[in-house]
């Protein structure tokens, strides 16, 4: 079991270290050729109008697009879950290969500016203690499709979802030291080591 990072730009290095800790093994993706050997994929927060500006022409976002729609497992966080949406309130990243999968409408930096990043403890199914999510800058999810799964809410909007094999965060998970998410994730698809920690 291997799990792909999208590496192109933003917090792909917090993943992997994640992942690390985890014991589970990894590897970046920048190119289409990246993908023949993972099994799931976590694309990272950072800017997504960069990321798909720097995969322009790559072939990249169509051969993920095209494994995600097979099957492969994916998780979007912030800026990941912008890629992953079917629609943005915006025109910013028209014109620009996206993935799409996620039967969603999302706000680019909806939650606000980055002096107004913030943390928030969030209650998320299957988990026992709340999990401190870290916003910055972050998409707010303001419509999903019936298929669609909430697996956490901040005043009533979603802010982790799940469809299928598509996971989406508002948040970054891969911020500061708890993996329980990862895990989650991870645990589906088989690849996290033992049982869920401290959940
Ligand atoms: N505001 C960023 C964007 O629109 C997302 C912010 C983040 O990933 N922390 O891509």
């Amino acid at each position: 079991m291997r799990v792909g990072v999208l590496s192109l730009q933003g917090a792909f290095r917090e993943h992997l270290s994640v992942l690390d800790s985890l014991g589970v093994s990894s590897c970046k993706v920048t190119r289409p050729e990246h993908l023949d050997g993972i099994d799931s994929i976590i694309l990272p927060g950072g800017e997504s109008s960069a990321m798909v500006r720097i995969a322009a022409g790559t072939g990249l976002v169509p051969a993920l697009s095209d494994r995600i729609g097979a099957g492969l497992p994916v998780f979007g966080t912030c800026a990941g879950l912008i890629l992953l949406a079917d629609r943005i309130t915006d025109d910013s990243l028209d014109g620009f290969d996206r993935l799409g999968g996620l039967d969603a409408t999302v706000s680019r930096n909806a939650y606000g500016r980055h002096r107004e990043s913030f943390c928030a403890p969030l209650r998320i199914t299957g988990l026992n203690e709340d999990f401190p999510a870290t916003f910055i800058r972050a998409p707010q999810i303001v419509d999903l499709g019936v298929g669609v799964q909430v697996l956490a809410q901040l005043d009533d909007v979603p802010v982790l979802v799940r469809q299928g094999n598509i996971w989406g965060g508002s948040f970054q998970p891969e911020l500061g030291s708890d993996t329980r998410i990862h895990e989650k994730f991870l645990h589906g698809l088989g690849a996290a080591p033992g049982p869920l920690s401290h959940v």
